[in-house]
C-alpha cells in the first residue's frame, strides 16, 4: 500500500531484532475515535515470518532456562521499570489505537508494571513441593520445568494487560516466546515489546510477529514447535485455536466471552448497583470480556432502579478517551461498531424496549469516529438474542425477577461463566449467589469487570478451556510437573 512517509512503521520482533515482514507488506492501524488518524503502519506477515521467530525461540530457550528462576526474574524488573517510565507514551498510545479513555488505559499499562513485578518475584519462589515417600528412605519431590516455546495470542481490548500477563509468567518459568497481538493494537503492542527489548532480554527470548489472525495465529496455533498456546479473544477463533493445539499434542489455554450478570436484590444499596452497572457494564465502552451485560432486578426495586440508572447515564460523556472530560470512548474498531449496531436493532426487531440511546454517534467530531450510545433494554427475554450473545459494546439489558433464587436461575442460563455480582446487605443472598452462580469471577456489592492481577482468572462453562491465569495460577499453564523418587 502507499505509506505517509511521515507516520511511523512499526516492525516485527525477532531474534532481538526490529524486522519488516517478508511479505514487504503493511496496513494501517487507525484511531477510531477519528477514522482519519493513522496511528502507524504495521506488518502483515506470512507463515515465513512465524517461523523465523519460532526459530529463534526454540534456539533461545535452552540457555534461558539454564538460567535461575532470579536471573530472569530481573529481566521483569527491568521491563517493569522501562514500562512504568513510558506510562504516558504507552497509554496515550493505546487510546489512540483503540478508543478507551487515557485514565483506563494508564490504569491498565500501571497494571502491566505490577504483574511484570509480581511474576519478577515468582522467580524466587518454589516450584515444587516434597511428598512423604511409602519408602522411609526415598525422596519424593516435584519440580517444575517450561513448556518450551509459547505462542501468545492476544485481543484488543487490554492490549498491555493481556499480553503482558501471558508473557511475564511464561518468561520467568523459562519458556520463551512468540506473541501474535490483535491487528487492531499493533502499535500499542510494539511499545511494550520495545520496553522488553530494551530491558535486554537475550536475542531470541522475546519474539513478535503481527498480522492476521488466519495467517499468523493459525500459524502458531499450528506450528509444530511451539509446545504451548494461550489465547485470548473470542469463543469461535478460540475453539479453532484449541483444536489445532489439541490435534498435535500441544498444551493450550483459551480465555474467551462472556455474558455476564448482576443481580440486584431488593434490600440493595441502589446507588452502589446503579454505579456498579454503569460502571461495569459501560466503561471501556462495554469491550471487557468481564463487562456486565444482563441486569437481574427483584421486581420491589425495578423502578428506583430503572429511573437511577436512567437519570446517571446521561450524564456520562462521550468523547474522544484523550480528552480529559470523556468517560466513554468510541467502539475499538468499525467491524466491532458495526456489530454493535447490528445488536441494537436485532433487540428493538426481537421485541426488546429501547429506553435508552441506541443510536450511532453523529454530533460534531463523533461523526468520524465509531461512536455509539450507551445503550439500554427492557423487557428482555432471555431467548432474545440480546439476552445470549456476547455484543462487546456498550448495551445493558433489563430483566424483571421475583426473587434472588428465580435471578440465579436466569443468570445461569447462559453458555458462558466469566463473572458474575449481585448487590445485596442479605448475607443469606450473597452466600447463596457464591454456591450457585455459574460464574469463575465472582463479586458482591462490586461491579462484575475488574480483575486483579495476583489473583485467579478465569471462566467456568464456554468462557475458558477450564484453565486460569495470573497469580500462582499462571504456573499451572506455563510449566510442567515433573515427579521425581530418588533413593541412595
Ligand atoms: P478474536 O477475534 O478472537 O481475536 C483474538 C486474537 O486471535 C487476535 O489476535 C486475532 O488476530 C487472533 N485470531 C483471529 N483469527 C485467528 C485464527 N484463525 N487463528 C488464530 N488466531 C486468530 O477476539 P477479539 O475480537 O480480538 O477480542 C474480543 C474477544 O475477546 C471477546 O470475545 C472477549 O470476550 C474476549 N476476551 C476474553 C478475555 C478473557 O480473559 N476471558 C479477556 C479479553 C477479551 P486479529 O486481530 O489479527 O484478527
Ligand atoms: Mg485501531
Amino acid at each position: 500500500m502507499k505509506v505517509q512517509t511521515e507516520i511511523k512503521t512499526y516492525f516485527n520482533y525477532i531474534n532481538g531484532n526490529w524486522v519488516s515482514s517478508v511479505s514487504n507488506n503493511v496496513e494501517p492501524s487507525i484511531n477510531p475515535a477519528n477514522r482519519h488518524d493513522i496511528v502507524g503502519y504495521v506488518q502483515r506477515s506470512t507463515l515465513e515470518d512465524v517461523n523465523e521467530a519460532v526459530t529463534a525461540a526454540k534456539q533461545a530457550q535452552t540457555s534461558w532456562w539454564k538460567r535461575s528462576g532470579v536471573e530472569r526474574g530481573e529481566y521483569l524488573y527491568k521491563a517493569a521499570h522501562i514500562l512504568e517510565q513510558r506510562l504516558q507514551d504507552i497509554a496515550e498510545t493505546m487510546t489512540r489505537e483503540m478508543g478507551k479513555t487515557l485514565a483506563e488505559a494508564k490504569a491498565e499499562t500501571m497494571r502491566g508494571v505490577h504483574i511484570l513485578r509480581y511474576y519478577a518475584g515468582e522467580g524466587a519462589r518454589k516450584i515444587g513441593d516434597v511428598i512423604p515417600s511409602s519408602d522411609s528412605e526415598g525422596l519424593l519431590f516435584t519440580t517444575r520445568v517450561p513448556l518450551g516455546v509459547v505462542g501468545v495470542i492476544s485481543p484488543w481490548n487490554f492490549p498491555v494487560a493481556i499480553p503482558i500477563w501471558k508473557m511475564a509468567p511464561a518468561l520467568v518459568y523459562g519458556n520463551t516466546v512468540v506473541l501474535k497481538p490483535a491487528s487492531e493494537t499493533v502499535v500499542t503492542a510494539a511499545k511494550v515489546i520495545e520496553c522488553f527489548h530494551e530491558a535486554g532480554f537475550p536475542k531470541g527470548v522475546v519474539n513478535m510477529v503481527c498480522g492476521s489472525g488466519s495467517v499468523v495465529g493459525q500459524g502458531i496455533a499450528n506450528h509444530p514447535d511451539i509446545d504451548g498456546v494461550t489465547f485470548t479473544g473470542s469463543n469461535t477463533v478460540g475453539k479453532q485455536v484449541g483444536r489445532a493445539a489439541f490435534e498435535r499434542g500441544a498444551k493450550y489455554q483459551l480465555e474467551m466471552g462472556g455474558k455476564n450478570p448482576v443481580i440486584v436484590a431488593k434490600d440493595a444499596d441502589l446507588d452502589l448497583a446503579v454505579e456498579g452497572t454503569i460502571s461495569g457494564g459501560l466503561r471501556s465502552t462495554g469491550q471487557k470480556c468481564t463487562a456486565t451485560s444482563r441486569v437481574f432486578i427483584e421486581r420491589e426495586v425495578y423502578e428506583p432502579f430503572k429511573a437511577k440508572l436512567l437519570e446517571r447515564v446521561k450524564q456520562l460523556k462521550i468523547g474522544n478517551g484523550l480528552d480529559a472530560e470523556t468517560w466513554m470512548g468510541p467502539c475499538a474498531s468499525e467491524s466491532q461498531f458495526h456489530t454493535v449496531l447490528s445488536y441494537i436493532e436485532k433487540g428493538k426487531s426481537e421485541g426488546a424496549k429501547l429506553i435508552y440511546g441506541g443510536n450511532r454517534c453523529l454530533e460534531g467530531e463523533l461523526a468520524n469516529g465509531f461512536f455509539v450510545e450507551p445503550t439500554i433494554f427492557e423487557d428482555v427475554d432471555l431467548q432474545m438474542t440480546i439476552a445470549r450473545e456476547e455484543i462487546f459494546g456498550p448495551v445493558l439489558a433489563l430483566i424483571q425477577v421475583d426473587s434472588i433464587e428465580e435471578a440465579i436461575k436466569l443468570a445461569n442460563d447462559t453458555e458462558y461463566g466469566l463473572s458474575a455480582s449481585i448487590y445485596t446487605k442479605n448475607i443469606g443472598n450473597a452466600l447463596e449467589f457464591i454456591k450457585d452462580i455459574e460464574a469463575g469471577l465472582i463479586k458482591v456489592n462490586a461491579e462484575t469487570a475488574g480483575v486483579e492481577f495476583q489473583a485467579p482468572f478465569g471462566g467456568m462453562k464456554q468462557s475458558s478451556s477450564h484453565s486460569r491465569e495470573q497469580g500462582q495460577a499462571a504456573i499451572e499453564f506455563f510449566t510442567s510437573i515433573k515427579t521425581v523418587f530418588v533413593k541412595a
